[in-house]
Parts: C-alpha cells; structure tokens; sequence
C-alpha cells in the first residue's frame, strides 16, 4: 500500500505556484493533477479520487470556502487549505469547513511536504481503524458531568449533547484520557494533528481549544474543565 503513488490535486489559480507545487511533489514521489478555477477542482475532487487536496482560497469562478463545503458533503478526502494570509486562518476555523489543515503563504516547500505526509497518513490510519474490530472503542469516559462516548462519538456536558467538529473532539478525548496531565501545544500538535516536530501553526492549537471551551464551559473565562496552565499548556481536570 505504502508503496502505490499517492496523488494529490493542487487547486491553484497562479500558475507559477501551481507548477512549484507539482514539481516539489512529484520530486517528493507523489502522483498530481492541476486545476486553475474553482469550478475545474471542484469537478475533478468529485469525479476521480485523490488522497490529498491542495485548496487555495481565492480563486476563479467558486472560491476555495465554497469548494471545500461542496467536496465535504460528498467526499473525506484530506484537504489543505493554503491561504494568502495568517488572518484568515482564524476566519476559515470559524467558518468550520471541514478542512483538515491550514497553510499560509509563503510556505516553506518542507513544512507543506511534512504536512501532505501527515495528512494522508492520518487519513489512512483512519481507514484502518474504521475496520478494526467492534470493543475497542466501547469506552465512556466520565469527567464529573461531561460524559465522552467514544463508541457513538458523543459528548454530552449537563445531560445536553455537545456538537463538536472532529478535531475538537479527537483533541477532547486526548486530553480526557490524560486527565491531570499538560500538554504543550508542540505536543498537542504531535500527538492529536499528527505533526512530526515543529512543523504546525500553535495558534490552531489555541484557536481549537477555544472554541472547544466555548462549546463545554459554562463562562470560558473561568473554565470547570479546559485549563491553561501558564507558559506550559493546556489540561482537562
Ligand atoms: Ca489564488
């Protein structure tokens, strides 16, 4: 499996970024297609099947938000966002599009290298754990009030289910199974993204536990369960 070429579709209306894109990742091994407006990609997530997407925002035609949710409805393909700039990235988390992960411009060729390899890893890790055997998820874990069901995918806090996204919930549930424990956003980013060293944006460490707090705690400025302990990280108590 490890062996077969992996393909990624890069989403780019700037032809020079575009052809850097391609040339970097079939250096790197993989397999790529191209689409120049937002139309072209979307139609081409949909018809064939990619292991990765490289989506920019502004683009021709539909804009990347717009072909992100429409591939989401249809497909789980892992998706990048790569946008133009650091502020946006607050806006695309809280517009929930259901990407996988963020990069901004300009990158550095190695960091979005690292992150295509996390990502597709991660999906397929995913995959596998899909087919695993029914029990080794039938865990509940209980936390005063805030009930984790890990067989339904399900958090309920006061009785009152929660709607969490995927990354809030997988970030959740790592720090439910290490209650007490600090984690640093490197490690967050290690051990729920998936990123090998330094090669995440913290602040979407910050971002998603924010919102994850704003969804569990009754005021998140004087937090029951999500805590930051200063300079060191974050923990669930
Ligand atoms: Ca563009």
């Amino acid at each position: 499996m490890d062996n077969e070429k992996k393909k990624i579709l890069i989403v780019e209306d700037e032809k020079n970024i575009a052809q850097m894109l391609a040339f970097n990742l079939s250096q790197a091994g993989y397999g790529f297609d191209i689409a120049y407006d937002g139309e072209e990609g979307l139609k081409k997530a949909l018809e064939q099947d990619f292991d990765l997407i490289l989506l920019d925002i502004m683009l021709p035609k539909l804009d990347g938000f717009e072909v992100c949710r429409r591939i989401r409805v249809k497909k789980s393909t892992p998706i990048i966002i790569v946008t133009a700039r650091e502020e946006e990235i607050d806006k695309i988390l809280g517009l929930d599009l259901g990407a996988d992960d963020y990069v901004t411009k300009p990158f550095s060729i190695k960091v979005l290298l690292a992150r295509v390899k996390s990502n597709i890893r991660r999906a397929s890790n995913e995959l596998v754990n899909a087919d695993a055997a029914p029990g080794d998820d039938q865990e509940v874990i209980r936390i005063r009030e805030l009930v984790i069901d890990c067989e339904r995918y399900q958090v309920t806090n006061r009785g009152e289910q929660i709607i969490l996204t995927k990354k809030e919930y997988e970030l959740l549930l790592h720090l439910a199974r290490n209650k007490g424990k600090v984690f640093s956003r490197e490690q967050l980013l290690e051990e729920v993204w998936g990123y090998e060293g330094f090669y995440g944006d913290q602040n979407t460490v910050d971002v998603t536990i924010s919102r994850l707090r704003s969804k569990l705690e009754i005021d998140s400025s004087r937090p029951e369960y999500l805590f930051t302990k200063r300079s060191m990280g974050y923990y669930l108590k």
